[in-house]
């Protein structure tokens, strides 16, 4: 248990972020009044005086002569030096940063002209970023300003298309996702609901350039054959793709894929999937509730490239339960056998909607290796020997070992709409149940209409989803 004692609950995120990080899972107790009941390890109290602000944690105090107003990055500096002082000079790779989009700093500070140097200073100063961690966002940062410079920023817009559905639900998953078997009598209808939210679009955003397209979920391949048919047909009869150069279809799920789903997608311009395995250690597979075979996994993805798929991704998530550092190895050798286009690797976070967190008695026993730095470099190491780059980057509340997922991609292969996402450069049309309009302003502002998670409401408040979007758009 942390006690957190502010009298003025202001930066208590970012507080809170920097203490989870430090201590990912322990329960943080936070109060404007000192608790004197609550026994607690570590204790940090932030007193905001008008001048100056007192940190004081446990026995260890700093005092900061500056206006608590603007204070936010000089006071979580100072939280860091006394958290890091307390693990005997345990540093974050990440430093004091807590937000999910770190690439973001750097791009800001290449489009006012500064130099790598200039940047490198300026974030290292300011959020104790690691020089690993700074080479690869400044890396990252200028491969992403090259991709994005064929996105039409004020007339274009992207398209995400969610399918709530999966096989199963997996152990982890925080996403909207329902189990295709106890659903399936609702697809129908949930479809009908979708096809208004498309035909909407469609009409509203006639003569906008639509850029890229993404069919994402839960597990839109979880879809029949015929299903799947409609709702590409749908997209396709009604959008203008000329100025499409990306349709991806998460095929997440390997017991979702079928030849026949393959050579249905074949017929529009479907041009990237993603088949992921996670690891290739059957298992883990098990344990996390995947259902599906490591051989599963290998028979799907030389189907589709038998189907003529150029450019397949695959995910893998580190720090699964009971996995180590020889497991990730040997998944990377496979990966290195397989040669996907696209591997995002991802560092497992735990959220609160995911069964792990909710049920975690029933999984106490697990064990999760939080040295997740030493798999993070082979998954580096091994990258490179495949020829891949990284190309987006994005973090996590609750990761394992503090880390980030990253997105690597033959150089010209790479998945534009996953930059899109993270770096709010465009507007994206989000359709579908849980998902997320994004409006973004030629000036960067951003506004943005969520529809409803659960799917009958969904269904039942149609008219509303497109309301809201109506209402973003007429603001
Ligand atoms: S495949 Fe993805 S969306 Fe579906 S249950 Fe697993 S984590 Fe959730």
């Amino acid at each position: 248990m942390i006690k957190l004692t502010m009298n003025e609950l202001h930066y208590e995120y970012d507080i809170r972020g920097l203490l989870m990080s430090f201590y990912p899972g322990v329960e943080i107790e936070c109060n404007s009044e000192c608790n004197k009941e609550v026994e607690a390890e570590i204790n940090l109290v932030i007193d905001y005086e008008t001048d100056k602000i007192t940190v004081t944690l446990n026995s260890e105090q700093e005092v900061l002569n500056c206006f608590w107003e603007d204070a936010k990055n000089e006071l979580k500096r100072c939280v860091y030096r006394l958290l890091s002082k307390r693990e005997n000079g345990r540093v974050l790779p990440w430093g004091t940063l807590t937000g999910i989009r770190p690439i973001k700093l750097p791009m800001a500070l290449m489009e006012q002209g500064k130099t790598d140097e200039q940047i490198q200073n300026e974030l290292r100063d300011t959020y104790y970023i690691s020089k690993e961690k700074l080479d690869l966002s400044i890396k990252i940062a200028h491969t992403e300003q090259k991709l994005l410079e064929k996105i039409d920023v004020e007339d274009g817009y992207s398209l995400y298309i969610g399918i709530p559905f999966c096989p199963t639900t997996c152990l982890y998953c925080s996403f909207t996702s329902y189990p295709f078997t106890k659903y399936e009598d609702k697809i129908g209808d949930y479809l009908h609901a979708l096809k208004k939210e498309i035909l909407y679009t469609a009409s509203k955003f006639k003569g906008k350039k639509l850029n890229s397209i993404y069919f994402g979920g839960g597990t839109p391949t979880t879809l029949k054959p015929e299903q799947l048919d409609w709702l590409l047909d749908l997209v396709a009869t009604n959008f203008d793709l000329s100025d499409c150069f990306e349709w991806t279809v998460e095929g997440g799920r390997p017991d979702s894929i079928t030849r026949e789903k393959l050579k249905v997608m074949k017929n529009y311009p479907v041009d990237r999937i993603s088949i992921n395995p996670q690891t290739m250690k059957q298992e883990t597979l098990d344990l996390i509730g995947r259902r599906h075979t490591v051989e599963q996994f290998r028979s799907a993805y030389e189907m589709a490239r038998e189907e003529g798929y150029t450019n397949i991704n695959m995910d893998l998530i580190l720090g699964l339960p009971e996995e180590t550092t020889e497991d990730v190895r040997r998944t990377m050798e496979e990966m290195k056998l397989l040669g996907p286009d696209n591997l995002t690797i991802h560092t497992l976070a735990l959220k609160r909607a995911a069964r792990l967190t909710i049920e975690k008695d029933q999984y106490a026993h697990l064990h999760f290796e939080q040295n997740t730095n030493d798999m993070m470099q082979i998954t580096m190491d091994v990258t490179k020997e495949m020829g891949l780059e990284p190309y987006y980057l994005y973090r996590q509340k609750n990761m394992s070992g503090n880390l980030e997922n990253i997105g690597y991609a033959k150089p010209g292969l790479e998945g534009v709409y996953n930059i899109l996402i993270m770096e709010e450069k465009q507007s994206i049309l989000a359709l579908g149940a849980g998902s997320v309009t994004k409006r973004v302003e030629p000036d960067g502002r951003i506004t943005r209409a969520s529809n409803v998670k659960n799917i009958e409401q969904y269904m039942e408040r149609i008219d509303e989803m497109i309301d809201r979007k109506e209402a973003l758009w007429n603001n």
